[in-house]
């Protein structure tokens, strides 16, 4: 009998390491008494291992869901074959804040990672880092062929940076008005051991050739009013003022001496003026700034003891795990399911009464409710309270006819399709991080792009070469649809 012919050899998966090459840090004890960067770059061999751990999948699920659809997939590539510059040149090519973001984006790509299912994900952040460092990452953006149209920006937070960018290598004349004496909005208030505003200067660096004028300490809605820029010779405004402002507790007592909002608190750290703060010190929340400012209290108690309130438990925190287990790390002392009361002390803060709470039903984003257990306060002596319960917009100046809608994290957006504002021309967005709020304002100007096009009677196109180059934007290939949550 014959035999039957062989099939034909399936091609063999490619061999999957599941573990990370790790990433330097900076050790626990000789960290915490100064603002010293903690998380290192990759040494250059490093970083060439840990990119040859990627599979380069054929749909880049990491690419999908990065919200402004960085290629990261190609930039590790490049990083494994040791072509640096090529590498550091995809990466500011769909991102004009790589510098800042390879420091403190939340990595929503590595959460994607199909490596995550058998292992740790590519460090792929890390890897922008290293393609960065390791790459010529000083290239100026070119500008196409100028539109002769002006665009105002309010704010130059990261979505006033991002809108400027996409506007300005379009060829429009674009000027941004901040009130701050620097562009980069609330990243100004991240502690210098995760970044300085020497990363924004770095990225701010390669705008140098477009038509981006920066304004700084200039506020718009006082003296300059927004609704006049349109009649000052703009064709389009885009506000991105995020959320300047902190919120309060509405407690008694919260106006003592010794009480800090984190926000103002935050901002003059990363500025280098460190606030004199006792030795016994709690933290009100459970968010980014709550991390942000237990491990900057740390720095500043000179070995008192730092702890953190949250209503919730530890599942519930919306805080970046690493920034969580980075405080764990640093003897912060975590209080899981008790909210803040009052404040006692009579001219200074004494103590903070909380009460216990009980978890109920899920709310709407599958976060389980805290109850108050009735009879369960209790007072956690302190001398120093710092509250870190959100932000909210400053909406000073600006008319009611814009129509904002606020949205949960308290920033203001345009309704309409683009961010829209119901006044022709104006649009408006942000974002819950750094990366959400440059996906939204590109959504916005290119909305911006199309409203100026009909004004001149032109098609709008596609994205063009940040380098100037003929090539238009592209999808990475395999790439199907945006993951968001
Ligand atoms: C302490 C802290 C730590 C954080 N850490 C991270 C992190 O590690 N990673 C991350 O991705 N995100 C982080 N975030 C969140 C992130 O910074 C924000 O989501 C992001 O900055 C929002 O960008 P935006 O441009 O929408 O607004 P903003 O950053 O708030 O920028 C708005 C800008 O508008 C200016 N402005 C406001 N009103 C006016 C006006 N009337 N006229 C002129 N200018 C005005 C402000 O000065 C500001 O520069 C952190 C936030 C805080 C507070
Ligand atoms: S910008 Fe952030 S989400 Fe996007 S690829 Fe880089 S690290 Fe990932
Ligand atoms: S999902 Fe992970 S393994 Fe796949 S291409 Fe992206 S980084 Fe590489």
């Amino acid at each position: 009998m014959a035999s039957a012919a062989a099939a034909p050899a399936r091609p063999s998966p490619p061999k999957l390491n599941p573990v990370r090459v790790p990433v330097p840090e900076e050790p626990v004890e000789a960290r915490t008494g100064d603002f010293r960067e903690i998380v290192h770059a990759y040494s250059l061999q490093d970083a060439v291992l840990e990119a040859k751990r990627c599979i380069q999948c054929r749909r880049p699920w990491c690419v999908e869901a990065c919200p402004i659809t960085q290629d990261c997939r190609e930039y590790i590539k490049l990083v494994a074959e040791e072509r640096f510059d090529d590498a550091a040149k995809v990466t500011v090519q769909d991102n004009p804040l790589a510098t800042s973001l390879c420091k403190v984006c939340y990595r929503y790509c590595e959460e994607s990672c199909v490596i995550a299912k058998k292992g740790v994900p590519i460090a792929i952040r890390q890897l922008k880092r290293a393609a960065l460092e390791f790459g010529n990452s000083d290239i100026a953006y070119i500008p196409s062929t100028p539109k002769g149209q002006r665009v105002a920006v309010v704010g130059g937070g990261p979505a006033g940076i991002m809108a400027a960018w996409e506007l300005g290598i379009r060829g429009y004349s674009v000027t941004v008005f901040e009130q701050a004496d620097l562009a980069g909005g609330l990243m100004r208030t991240i502690p210098a051991y995760r970044m300085t505003d020497e990363d924004i200067r770095n990225d701010l660096r390669r705008f140098r050739d477009l038509d981006v004028v920066w304004k700084t300490d200039t506020r718009v809605g006082t003296t300059l009013r927004p609704e006049e820029l349109l009649k000052e010779g703009y064709q389009a405004v885009f506000v991105s003022i995020g959320t300047s402002t902190h919120r309060v507790m509405g407690i008694p007592g919260e106006d003592l001496p010794g009480v800090y909002p984190a926000l103002s608190m935050l901002k003059a750290i990363h500025q280098g003026q460190y606030p004199q703060l006792g030795t016994n010190i709690v933290v009100v929340g459970g968010g980014d700034v709550a991390m942000d400012s237990v491990r900057s209290a740390v720095r500043l108690a000179h070995g008192g003891h730092v702890r953190l309130v949250y209503r919730r438990g530890r599942d519930e925190m919306p805080a970046d795990r690493e920034e969580v287990h980075g405080a764990e790390q640093e003897q912060v002392e975590f209080i899981f399911q008790k909210a803040p009361v009052r404040v006692i002390g009579t001219d200074h803060v004494e103590g903070l009464v909380v009460q216990s709470m009980e978890l109920g039903q899920p709310d709407a984003k599958g976060r389980r409710t805290p109850v108050p257990v009735a009879g369960s306060e209790e007072t956690i002596p302190c001398d120093t309270l710092i509250v870190a319960v959100g932000q909210r917009a400053d909406l000073e100046g600006f008319p009611a006819e814009l129509d904002f809608k606020l949205a949960s994290g308290g920033w203001p957006e345009g309704k309409g399709p683009g961010y829209a504002t119901a006044v022709p021309g104006v649009f408006a967005a942000g974002g819950k991080s750094v990366v959400y709020a440059m996906g939204t304002a590109s959504d916005a100007a290119k909305a911006v792009d199309a409203y100026l096009c009909h004004l001149r009677g032109e098609t709008p196109g596609p994205r063009p070469d940040p380098f100037g180059t003929s090539a238009t934007y592209k999808l990475p290939a395999g790439y199907t649809a945006p993951i968001r949550d």
